[in-house]
């Protein structure tokens, strides 16, 4: 370890505590999808107090903190939204009662994902104090409306605020691994009519639920068919809700819908899927059924609506990118360990930014473990948040020379 990333070692440890009652206060905080006004109000005020070159909310409510003004650009993302609660008897406390204790902070959100948020600032901090950039200017997100709308926000930061980086971290948890991808998503639905008669003379219509429910079978078999891809795992569909209309109890229904959940793994896009649901409709005898992709149109804080198809596509970074090297690097440089490198079971903004742009690579580095993300008593460690905050100010050092 050479001297500058011990140093930025022992800081991001001499800052550990401050970074863990940050992130008690964000935690105390709530910002469900959607109703984040008031935690993102909480991170410029620190964003400022922490000396950040400039802290400005967007459009859709996400908050741009910069530091640094060099030619380059990068960004560290962290969704500060989280979901709700759920069941609060399965808690052991009140979610929202941010605190430390045994070494760990608990509250809903701490590993999904506002430990990422906290370690961010304190990283900023780092680099600035120990002067690690001078190439780079150097955007850190919280991000909006990420559980609703995995993406939605940096497809507005780079659709409509123009900021391109070169690279983004992603800074979900990844239990302190590296990750270089994972597995795209999009919801569908499949709509199919049919003709609605009086109940007691059924052979007068044609019964749409008796259709989709055909169609139905054969979206359990085109699962069976999908392929698998050595690293990311195999692309899946399900169904997930069935619905119909008709004009009564006693009547045979007249239209009929089921909605599917596709993850799209390495080599599947919009196209391939919908064609292979299209196909398996046709299997079950009904050519004409239609395949829609849904679409996302609620509206953020702020007022803005902006909508975007619900298609969330597969990225992977390879292992020969420079940007993994550069953070496996940094990271056996600061941590004195090698990372595992590996990828994320979910979804995350990394859709719009790699997904959907193949010159904007993402790496993904983050406290706490995700197998306790939307989970009850939810927790990350808090050295966690000083080892992610020393690899994020590491990272920018070595891609800096240093
Ligand atoms: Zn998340």
């Amino acid at each position: 370890m050479t001297d500058i990333y011990k140093q930025i070692a022992a800081k991001a440890k001499q800052y550990e505590q401050d970074t863990a009652e940050f992130l008690v206060s964000l935690i105390k905080t709530p910002s469900f999808s959607t109703k984040e006004k008031d935690v993102i109000e909480v991170i410029a005020k620190k964003m400022r107090a922490e000396g950040f070159d400039e802290v400005r909310i967007d459009g859709l409510g996400s908050i741009i903190g910069r530091v640094g003004n060099g030619p380059r650009k990068i960004a560290f993302d962290a969704h500060i939204d989280t979901v709700y609660p759920g069941d609060l008897k399965l808690w052991n406390f009140d979610p929202f009662d941010g605190h430390i204790k045994d070494d760990k902070i608990w509250g809903r959100g701490t590993v999904d994902q506002k430990g990422g948020m906290a370690s961010m600032v304190y990283a900023a901090k780092i680099i600035k104090e120990l002067n690690l950039n001078k190439d780079f200017t150097i955007y850190f997100t919280g991000t909006v409306m990420e559980e609703d709308c995995d993406g939605l926000c940096w497809q507005y930061i780079i659709n409509e605020e123009k900021i391109k980086p070169e690279m983004v971290v992603i800074t979900e948890p990844t239990n302190m691994n590296i990750y270089r991808g994972h597995r795209g998503r999009m919801e569908m639905i499949v709509e199919i009519s049919g003709l609605s008669c009086h109940g007691s003379a059924p052979e007068r219509g044609d019964n749409a639920i008796y259709k989709i429910s055909r169609i139905a079978l054969e979206i359990e078999k085109l699962n069976e068919r999908l392929k698998a891809d050595p690293f990311l795992g195999k692309g899946t569909v399900t169904v997930t809700q069935i619905f119909f209309s008709s004009p009564s109890q006693c009547a045979v229904p007249d239209k009929a819908s089921i909605q599917l959940d596709r993850r799209l793994t390495f080599g599947e896009n919009r196209e391939s899927a919908v064609r292979e649901v299209q196909e398996a409709a046709k299997i079950a005898g009904y050519p004409d059924a239609k395949v829609i992709v849904l679409r996302y149109e609620e509206k953020a804080y702020t007022g803005k609506v902006y909508p975007t198809d619900k298609y969330f596509p597969t990225w992977v970074v390879s292992t020969d990118s420079p940007w993994l090297k550069a953070a496996v690097t940094a990271y056996e440089n600061t941590l004195g360990r090698k990372p595992v490198v590996d990828k994320w079971t979910f979804s995350t903004n990394a859709i719009a930014i790699a997904g959907m742009h193949s010159d904007i690579p993402c790496i993904g580095m983050g406290p706490g473990n995700e197998i306790y993300a939307h989970a009850p008593n939810e927790f990350c460690p808090i050295a966690h948040l000083s080892e992610a905050a020393a690899f994020y100010a590491a990272l920018v050092a070595k891609l800096n020379g240093l």
